[in-house]
């Protein structure tokens, strides 16, 4: 079932655009033209899905909200909105060779003639790109054991499916990259750990081997990309979705930020450190810590917000070099 275009109390208003879908942190709008000609209602009835599928152009806003173990919290982090776009621009930038959905970094936005301006106020935050047919895969690439890895190898000594050595620990590096899909789930569900026939089965097999090569390609780029800068990229996730046009399998989504990856400090971790990171793992630990999983999460405290915001604007100045807004 696909979701239901999101109703008028959603995020604010935007001219010329209109918001037709929410997930835990990014807002999603549509031009409003293209609502007004497939009439509103309409693709009301028929779906978000339905809204994308006409629009060329999707307009991303990333919100300050922040989300652990699948759940939204409160109160947002300040500024984490812009910083995430911040420093998904920039990858984007650095990953030259792989097709990635961006319209607004000056490429192509002058040629398609439908896309309405964005206010400046929303500019810094949200990133306009090609609507693309989304593959419902979380393309995980690991290159160190953490977090629900870590977990699914102590239970069966293998993530995903993918057979691993003997007497590992939290945090350890692999001896390769490995991929590790998840499926992903509807809004308010748990995205749930696949294997790689599993994916086969979703996408066949060409596309499902193109998804497994591309991911573990800009990982390899990208895990170089910041080993140059002391920094380790432990794991992350891509997602892809096929251009409507051309079929191309494009990188979408955002990319190697403090949301989607885990990011560590390389000079602490060779030094036997393994707890300084770059990502939200203070919030995960604070929640873990406060929080048996059971009704809604608490609010986070103020020193945690203060930390996490802290850490993210110190990942985009080691990775890009320039101060973080
Ligand atoms: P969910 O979609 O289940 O809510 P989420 O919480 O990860 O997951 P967000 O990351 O907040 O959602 O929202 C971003 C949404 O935009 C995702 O559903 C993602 O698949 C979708 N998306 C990203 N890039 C594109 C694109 N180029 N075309 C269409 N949809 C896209
Ligand atoms: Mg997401």
């Amino acid at each position: 079932s696909s979701p239901s275009l999101a109703e008028a109390e959603g995020p604010a208003p935007i001219a010329g655009w209109r918001h037709v879908y929410s997930g835990k942190v990014r807002d999603l709008y549509v031009p409003a033209d293209v609502v007004a000609a497939g009439g509103a209602s309409a693709l009301r009835a028929r779906g978000v899905g339905d809204a994308l599928a006409v629009a060329r152009a999707v307009l991303v806003v990333a919100s300050d909200r922040v989300s652990a173990f699948d759940y939204v919290l409160e109160p947002g982090i300040p500024s984490k909105g812009e910083l995430l776009t911040t420093l998904s621009r920039w990858w984007f930038e650095q990953l030259e060779g792989f097709a990635n959905h961006v319209l607004s970094n000056d490429r192509d936005v002058d040629s398609i003639a439908d896309v309405p301006p964005v206010p400046g106020d929303v500019a810094g935050r949200s990133m306009v790109v090609k609507s693309l047919d989304m593959y419902p895969i979380e393309c995980v690439v690991r290159g160190y054991l953490s977090g629900s890895g870590w977990v699914e190898y102590q239970a069966s000594q293998s993530v995903c499916g993918v057979r691993l050595p003997a007497g590992l620990r939290d945090g350890d590096k692999l001896p390769v990259p490995i991929y590790t899909p998840a499926f992903k789930a509807e809004l308010g569900e748990h995205d749930e750990n696949i294997t790689y026939e599993r994916t086969i089965e979703l996408v066949g097999a060409e596309v499902a081997a193109q998804l497994r090569g591309l991911s573990l390609g800009i990982y390899a780029r990208a895990a170089e990309i910041a080993e140059a800068k002391g920094v380790i990229l432990a794991d992350t996730k891509f997602e892809f979705g096929a251009d409507r046009e051309t079929g191309e399998i494009t990188l979408a989504d955002e990319v190697l930020t403090s949301d989607s990856s885990r990011f560590w400090e390389a000079a602490a971790y060779d030094s036997g450190d393994r707890t300084a990171s770059f990502d939200k793992q203070i919030v995960r630990n604070w929640l873990a810590a406060n929080w048996n999983k059971q009704g809604t999460p608490p609010a986070l405290p103020p020193e945690i917000v203060e930390q996490t915001a802290a850490r993210y604007r110190e990942l985009i100045e080691r990775l890009t070099g320039s101060p973080a807004a």
